[in-house]
């Protein structure tokens, strides 16, 4: 496939790609005001100053599976079915070879994986007839694909084309509201907010430093604010401790079959 890796891809300079949903309709407001999300962000980059998306993949192909396989999955139960598919399809035309039946055993230890067999198998048909087997870069485009909704192509859109996007999973949507960051009702709101208000120079990264901090850090159940680098800062009625945690930066995530 001659579209790069998705690792490693820089930034597009300044699309701000979902930011236009901001301005048609009133949103709720964030509870910090910019000089606070500056700082939030900051120290984001400080600990994990090159964050990754922690889906495995060889290619703009096999992400947009495995991001349409993770619904309802997690990113480590998704990653060992794909290890194994990817080494044997790694592109639209492979996948089709593969057949239906071959897709599902593969992923069979993966979530709603009949329904999900089945989308890998229409999406690879579709991308082969009207794109040319290749992945398009545009959102419009991408949605027309089976089982691909607004947060996988956002997901695509940034690790695989470097355009800046905010997909709104269940960790961003927790911390949008939890931490009055950004408070929507709908993962459209909350990413309508927080594309509108955090600063450019964050933003490429932002999506993945939110989920990993609600990943690690400002978990569901029990949010470990002794641990949390921005504890000062946060105005969540369900903070534990005032005092930040020293930030260390973090050694570079190694992911399998990204080292
Ligand atoms: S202080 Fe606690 S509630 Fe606030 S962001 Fe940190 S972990 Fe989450």
């Amino acid at each position: 496939m001659a579209q790069g890796s998705a690792k490693n891809r820089k930034p597009a300079a300044g699309t701000r790609a979902g930011g236009k949903q901001a301005g048609r309709k009133r949103l709720p407001r964030s509870r910090y005001n910019a000089a606070e999300i500056a700082e939030i962000f900051s120290r984001f980059r400080a600990l994990r100053p090159e964050p990754r998306g922690e889906l495995y993949h060889t290619n703009p192909y096999t992400l947009v599976v495995a991001v349409a396989l993770s619904a309802q999955a997690t990113d480590e139960g998704v990653n060992r079915a794909t290890k194994h598919l990817f080494a044997l399809a790694d592109t639209p035309e492979k996948m089709l070879a593969l057949g239906e039946e071959k897709v599902r055993d593969q992923i069979k230890t993966i979530g709603l994986f009949r329904n999900k067999a089945k989308n890998v198998i229409a999406l690879s048909r579709k991308l082969i007839e009207d794109f040319g087997g290749m992945v398009p870069r545009t959102r419009d485009e991408m949605v027309t694909l089976p089982g691909v909704g607004r947060k996988t192509a956002n997901v695509v859109m940034s690790m695989a084309f470097g355009i800046p996007t905010m997909a709104v999973d269940t960790h961003i949507l927790r911390l949008g509201n939890r931490l009055g960051l950004a408070p929507g009702k709908t993962p459209d709101e909350v990413e309508a907010i927080l594309m509108r208000i955090i600063p450019d120079e964050f933003l490429y990264h932002a999506h993945h430093w939110l989920i990993l901090h609600g990943r690690y850090t400002c978990k569901a159940r029990r949010p470990e604010c002794e641990a949390c680098i921005i504890a000062d800062l946060c105005k969540s009625k369900e903070k534990t401790c005032d005092v930040p945690a020293p930030i260390v930066a973090l050694p570079q995530q190694q992911l399998p079959g990204m080292e």
